[in-house]
């Protein structure tokens, strides 16, 4: 323990564990990251294989010259606004850990919203189609937390389907088996016309264009504009997904939304209009309208 106070002798430092976290905070303090503390920490863990029990309780523990050179240049790149997710490569959402990367979007908290109220409704053997897929976080929870559903994701971005289908496979060999397909479609185009879903549930790109530019470097800068961008009034994707996607759901099937906190009443006129029923908002845990779902009884 105390190696490095060996009077005189050009001692090797010991790195220490709790040392280290703390130059982590410090840089990421000075670089203006939010969650300097909180991020230092999961770095630290990610690159020792240790967990959050380590800082409490064994902050002596020491840092190899490895694992300090690949904390330092993770440490530097988050200071650069790089996502924490983008480094580590995963996120948890739903309880289960999902594979990301640059082509994704990272899942949201705000989400699992989302995710919570479709199960509410799914029965046993639901087929459920996800639009705009991305990682496929929210289908393959989804599946995860049901019996017998079958699941289709849907995106435009080749690279995307790439991590939803690596999320697909590893969920199927650590958690439970699933019945997923994953296509690639600029929304309903590239489906099989005739196949109807009971559920279509979608979290599509939805803020304005303009306001792209205002959002954090993390997203502005890391996160996949196509994932963001709901052209100019934000809204552009649920026009067109609420009026195609009429002809992929079975009599009484459901339409599910995320939508931006402020786009509640337009969401629901747009659904109005296209005939859906029992349209209904739900709020986020920060109570802020977040999901808005209606039926179709064709
Ligand atoms: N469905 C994915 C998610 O909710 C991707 C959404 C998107 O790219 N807009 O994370």
């Amino acid at each position: 323990m105390d190696r490095g106070e060996v009077g005189g002798i050009d001692p090797k430092v010991v790195r220490m564990y709790h040392i280290v976290y703390k130059e982590g905070v410090e840089h990421l303090t000075k670089a203006g990251i939010e969650e300097a503390a909180l991020d230092s920490r999961l770095l630290l863990e990610y690159v020792c294989g240790t967990d959050r029990n380590t800082l409490l309780a064994h902050g002596e523990r020491e840092v190899s010259e490895a694992e300090y050179e690949r904390y330092s240049s993770l440490i530097a790149r988050r200071a650069g606004h790089v996502p924490l997710q983008h480094l580590t490569g995963e996120q948890e959402f739903m309880g289960l850990t999902f594979v990301v990367n640059e082509k994704v979007l990272v899942p949201r908290q705000d989400t699992e919203v989302l995710v919570e109220e479709v199960l509410r409704n799914l029965h046993d053997g639901t087929r459920i189609l996800d639009m705009c897929t991305g990682s496929g976080c929210i289908l393959l929870s989804l599946l995860q937390y049901s019996n017998n559903c079958v699941g289709v994701g849907a995106d435009l971005s080749a690279e995307a389907l790439a991590v939803a289908r690596q999320n697909y496979q590893r969920l199927q060999e650590e958690r439970r088996k699933m019945q997923a397909s994953f296509v690639e479609s600029d929304l309903f185009a590239g489906l099989r016309a005739g196949e109807r879903y009971e559920v279509i549930v979608s979290n599509p790109p939805y803020i304005k264009t303009d306001v792209i530019n205002t959002l954090m470097p993390e997203v502005r800068e890391h996160e996949p504009m196509m994932a963001l961008d709901g052209r100019e009034d934000g809204l552009y994707f649920y026009r067109e997904i609420t009026g195609r996607s009429k002809e992929y759901l079975t009599s009484g099937g459901m339409l599910f939304y995320e939508i931006g906190y402020d786009q509640a009443e337009d969401v629901c006129k747009i659904m109005e209009r296209e005939g859906f029923r029992e349209i209904e908002v739900v709020k986020d845990f920060a109570g802020l309208d977040r999901v808005v779902y209606g039926s179709w009884f064709g």
